[in-house]
């Protein structure tokens, strides 16, 4: 779609609003020549970048990401985890003293710019350790397009946090933010995030990257492949073609991603598996005893990736990598950089769906991730429950697959130590914390979205968020503007608590009074989030009857849910904090009653809301 259609497009559906003016998006072209030496750690690189303003402003200044310049002692990574102690991600310290702090010279990492020109024309830059702020000779006007060229030197660091060589299972070298990357520059400004652990941003871009490597190894990427009959490891005829030395070049090409990664390893195998309406998957990694369950889990994948088309949105890229290497699981453009010894098929194939989710949350669905973790990490954790129960039945059926997750939230906030999700995510003062406030509290964000406007709603409004944002960086405003006008609820309120805040919901039956075949209730609000109330009854005939209370603040109640149809009773003022209302059921019919029999509300004291009569 070009950018008249985009804007008629975004005026139709009422996105365009007077205070921020028409959405836009920065584009980038990269075409890199790369030459790794191998036994040094080191390579050199060329890019021509071909970057594209499509803001209103006009630009004096750029900025670039030089992500390894963190790997040294005494970089501000260093100091994070100096600082957060025990308490920091456990990647980067041992025993709360940062890895980085002693890291030998020779295994730290360097990206060393020698120049860059704008337009052929040399440029002044200064480098601020992992941000380079260029200064332009002709600033880019809105509209126009503007050519950067560049030479640079790097050392690959020895693998301590995603990027590096030489990773704990044996992989070579694991190439992640790896070259100048142009920082983003949207609504908000400059991204200019220094790298200290966490997350990333970046313009959608373009990518021809050829690689020359010593022509035993092997590379895995997130790309297509253009010769794979002059490489090792992708077509059984094919005929290494070694230039020069023992090299072969590769060459790769990918479009409309945020990242090109890539790993190298001689011990690599290639394998792969066509997913109908899906991408084309590849396995790159060292096939042993300790990797079994990555053959295994291939229907599992084929099926991850055809439940996420049906329920979120059809995957737009023609193929997804799953690449052993980094320290975790990462996610980049078209492929994820994972460990892959697993114990389990369970947690080998729990991982994969997580690093493959963020494909659709935070590759497609480009969130601001430095900004807003909990959106990427969170809805990517959401659809994770949702695939991984469909997946791995859990013995007992349970309809709700968020249960483990809500259980978690309800033990960490017992802690005190919860930080509130708006945070940005390299300024959390507890990785835990960090950790809740992302990943928990993002996917329950969701949860609790279904349980307000009912479940059908929810599934509505994901797909239609789909559909309006894909390829594109929607933030929170947007997800909610399209939640609000789908639902017909207001639902600012909720984002503001749950999100914004680390108030808790808490609500209890406090009071039963049995007056022959009716009995009145009384419900109490202990907590600091007010929550419209879905309230049943089990009679003793085995019939549950629902009822929802609305909270009257979205306004607009749900009209259904498929935990069951509801009689919907009056609203419940938030100020309100005790809430009475009488039903047909007397003491001698009843089992049970109390709030929300379907187990979503992320109630922090849920036994209180349970009432069973004898
Ligand atoms: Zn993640």
């Amino acid at each position: 779609m070009n950018r008249g259609l985009i804007l008629i497009f975004l005026s139709v559906f009422g996105l365009v609003t007077a205070q921020q003016g028409p959405y836009y998006q920065q584009f980038a072209k990269y075409s890199m020549d790369i030459d790794v030496d191998v036994a040094n750690y080191t390579y050199t690189g060329n890019q021509t970048l071909t970057y594209t303003n499509n803001a209103p402003d006009e630009l004096k200044v750029v900025y670039f990401h030089l992500y390894w310049n963190a790997f040294k002692s005494g970089s501000m990574m260093d100091q994070r985890a100096q600082n957060l102690g025990k308490n920091g991600d456990s990647r980067l310290h041992k025993g709360g003293v940062s890895t980085l702090s002693a890291i030998p010279k020779n295994e730290e990492g360097a990206q060393n710019i020698h120049w860059i020109k704008q337009n052929g024309k040399n440029l002044k830059f200064e480098v601020q350790e992992t941000i380079m702020k260029v200064i332009l000779d002709t600033p880019i006007i809105p509209n126009s397009t503007t050519t950067f060229t560049m030479e640079w030197d790097a050392v690959i660091p020895m693998q301590i946090r995603r990027s590096g060589r030489n990773n704990r299972e044996g992989i070579d070298l694991t190439m992640t933010q790896w070259y100048p990357k142009i920082a983003e520059y949207d609504y908000d400004g400059w991204g200019t995030f220094d790298y200290v652990g966490r997350e990333f941003h970046a313009p959608f871009a373009d990518f021809d990257i050829n690689i020359k490597i010593d022509r035993e190894y092997i590379i895995g990427a997130g790309g297509t492949l253009l010769n794979p009959t002059e490489v090792k490891g992708y077509d059984a005829n094919a005929m290494v073609k070694v230039d020069g030395g023992n090299k072969a070049t590769w060459r790769w090409t990918a479009k409309n991603m945020l990242d090109f990664a890539w790993a190298a390893d001689k011990d690599y195998t290639v394998e792969s598996f066509p997913i109908l309406d899906g991408p084309k998957v590849y396995y790159v990694y060292q096939k042993s005893e300790k990797t079994k369950f990555w053959e295994e889990s291939k229907p599992y994948i084929t099926k991850f990736f055809q439940l996420m088309n049906a329920s979120f949105g059809r995957h737009v890229y023609p193929s997804y990598s799953f690449i052993q290497g980094g320290d975790g699981g990462m996610e980049y453009g078209m492929s994820t950089m994972i460990l892959g010894e697993a114990k389990t098929l369970e947690g080998l194939v729990g991982l994969m769906v997580h690093e493959g989710g963020h494909s659709w949350h935070q590759q497609i669905m480009a969130y601001n991730e430095s900004m807003r973790p909990w959106m990427d990490e969170g809805f990517t954790s959401y659809y994770e429950s949702i695939v991984m129960n469909q997946l791995f039945p859990p013995a007992q059926s349970a309809p709700n697959p968020f249960l483990g997750s809500l259980n978690n939230y309800r033990n960490f906030v017992k802690k005190g130590i919860e930080e509130p999700a708006v945070w940005l995510g390299d300024h959390h003062d507890n990785g835990t914390a960090y950790s809740f406030a992302t990943y928990v509290k993002g996917e329950l964000f969701l949860v609790q979205l279904g349980y307000i406007m009912g479940e059908q709603n929810l599934s509505m409004v994901m797909k239609e968020f789909y559909q309006q944002w894909k390829l594109k960086h929607p933030t929170d405003r947007d997800f909610m503007h399209i939640a609000q006008k789908m639902s017909g609820m207001d639902l600012q309120w909720f984002r503001h608590y749950w999100i914004n805040t680390t108030k808790t919901i808490d609500y209890a039956v406090k009071n039963l009074r049995h007056e022959g075949n009716t009995t009145t209730i009384t419900l109490e609000n202990k907590g600091s989030v007010p929550m419209p109330i879905d309230f049943s009854v089990l009679t003793k005939d085995k019939k549950v009857v629902n009822y929802q209370i609305p909270l009257n603040m979205t306004h607009t109640w749900k009209a259904k849910d498929i935990y069951g149809d509801f009689k919907t009773l009056d609203y419940w003022p938030w100020t309100q904090k005790e809430y009475t209302f009488t039903i047909p059921y007397g003491k001698s019919q009843i089992s049970a009653l109390g709030i929300d029999f379907s187990q979503r509300l992320a109630d922090v004291n849920p036994e209180d809301n349970y009432v069973e009569t004898k």
